[in-house]
């Protein structure tokens, strides 16, 4: 026996009869002996129609209350808890959905991207063993005790709901189940012959996900590299009565470093299109610049990722080039504008038909000269790089937006990972 944390995201849950589907999954478990929490995210397009609503809702101000935003965006993952409870319960199984406030799962009060703080296991381990039930969770929120508010996670937060639970529960897994057999080179939807990955490090997976990677949310990784939990992502699409639940079905294991045999140099490739880029043109080169520039962003809590500092065309002063996350874009040029009498400049550019695509491997530690060849790649391609950041397990190379496959595409070969097949 087994205990498990099963969690489905939006495509898994997308209507009535997926989420059936679900249910005969979560049976196929509960059938095997193992004790079962499912974690489950709100129907497909759900949640961004719920987004939608509230900005349609505000006509005066420009940002809305973020609380009653949460209050909001929370409802759809508790209408999918309480239809898969009701599924499950048509299948034979006890079943009982629970929202965040009943477990239940404390969060900080930074309400639409709050961190779980304690997640209290205890009635649902206690009825695991009393009552054979199964645990239906409403992912993506969570409770501020001290306000006693539902607050939300930020997008992909059922991911870390999920994890959380697992390491409250202390569960033997937490299988991620979602529309890809696993975690992939790349994205797959993008290059047909990104191959499926058997394991990857926690390291390799939370660049991956921050840098762009949607499959699983950074925090979620973040979670399980701190709580040892097993994560294992595998689609939700394969028929559940194909399944042995004693075999080893398809997905990924996100696991420690020295789990993995073969270590590749590169692992994966990761992209982005929600970067902005911004220039601020002949400035002056003396101390003090960049506290002036990157201070008013930072307390506007505006993160900037790559910076890059080159001569002026003048040849006197400095070019300053660095990126924001688009949503912050307009955001971050009125903050430089205003504080332009500090900083002292002539010219601010910005652009936002810009990409940033991420090569990840921690077997870049060892091998020099690996963006080398990502640089002459591109370049054969007349692939312009307008900005280059590395660390000691990545490198990230900015280029136009328009190019954003072609470059993954070239990159993805250049680097051995494509499969033997289209
Ligand atoms: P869910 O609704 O189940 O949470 P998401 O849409 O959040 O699913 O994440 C799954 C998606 O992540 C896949 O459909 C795929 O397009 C995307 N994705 C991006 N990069 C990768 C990758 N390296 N491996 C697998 N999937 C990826
Ligand atoms: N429903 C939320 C979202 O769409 C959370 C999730 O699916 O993980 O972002
Ligand atoms: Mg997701």
């Amino acid at each position: 026996m087994a205990r498990l944390v099963m969690k489905f995201g939006g495509t898994s849950v997308a209507d009535i009869d997926r989420i059936r589907n679900v249910a005969r999954h979560v049976k196929r478990e509960v059938d095997a002996g193992h004790e079962v929490a499912v974690v489950v995210s709100a129907m497909a397009g759900v949640t961004d129609q719920l987004v939608g609503w509230c900005r349609a809702a505000l006509k005066e101000q420009k940002v809305f209350d973020a609380r009653e935003y949460d209050a909001v965006v929370a409802t759809g993952e508790q209408v999918t808890a309480g239809l898969l409870a009701i599924a499950l319960e048509d299948l034979g199984i006890n079943a009982r959905s629970w929202f965040g406030w009943q477990l239940p799962i404390l969060t900080s009060d930074v309400h639409g991207s709050a961190r779980i703080l304690e997640v209290n296991g205890a009635e649902i381990v206690r009825r695991f063993q009393e009552r054979h039930e199964v645990a239906v969770i409403a992912g993506f929120q969570g409770l501020h005790q001290e306000t006693g508010r539902v607050t939300t996670l930020g997008r992909g937060g059922s991911d870390t709901s999920a994890v959380a639970v697992a390491a409250a529960v202390r569960a033997d897994r937490c299988d991620i189940y979602t529309d890809v057999d696993g975690v992939y080179t790349t994205d797959p939807r993008v290059v047909s012959r990104a191959r499926r990955l058997d394991k990857i490090a926690f390291e390799e997976m939370l660049e991956l996900a921050s840098l762009g990677a949607k499959v699983l949310q950074v925090r979620s990784v973040e979670l399980g590299m701190l709580h040892n939990v097993r994560i294992f992502v595998r689609s939700s699409f394969e028929r559940p009565e194909d399944i042995d639940p004693h075999g080893h079905p398809p997905g990924t294991l996100i696991c420690d470093e020295d789990e993995i045999m073969e270590k590749q140099t590169v692992t994966g490739i990761a992209f982005s299109r929600d970067e902005a880029q911004i220039s601020i043109r002949q400035v002056q080169d003396k101390p003090g610049v960049a506290a002036a520039i990157f201070g008013p962003l930072a307390e506007a809590n505006i993160n900037v990722d790559m910076i890059v500092q080159n001569v002026s065309a003048d040849g006197k002063t400095t070019d300053l080039t660095f990126t924001v996350p688009a949503a912050d874009y307009q955001r971050a040029l009125d903050t430089i504008a205003k504080a332009k009498a500090t900083i002292g400049y002539t010219r601010l550019d910005g652009a936002t038909d810009v990409a940033k695509v991420s090569v990840i491997g921690i077997g870049m530690r060892s091998h020099a000269g690996v963006a080398a060849e990502a640089f002459r790649a591109l370049a054969e391609r007349s692939i312009n790089i307008r900005a280059i950041t590395t660390s000691e397990i990545k490198f990230s190379l900015l280029i136009d937006a328009a190019f954003t496959e072609l470059a993954v595409r070239t990159l993805h070969s250049l680097y051995g990972l494509d499969r033997a097949t289209a």
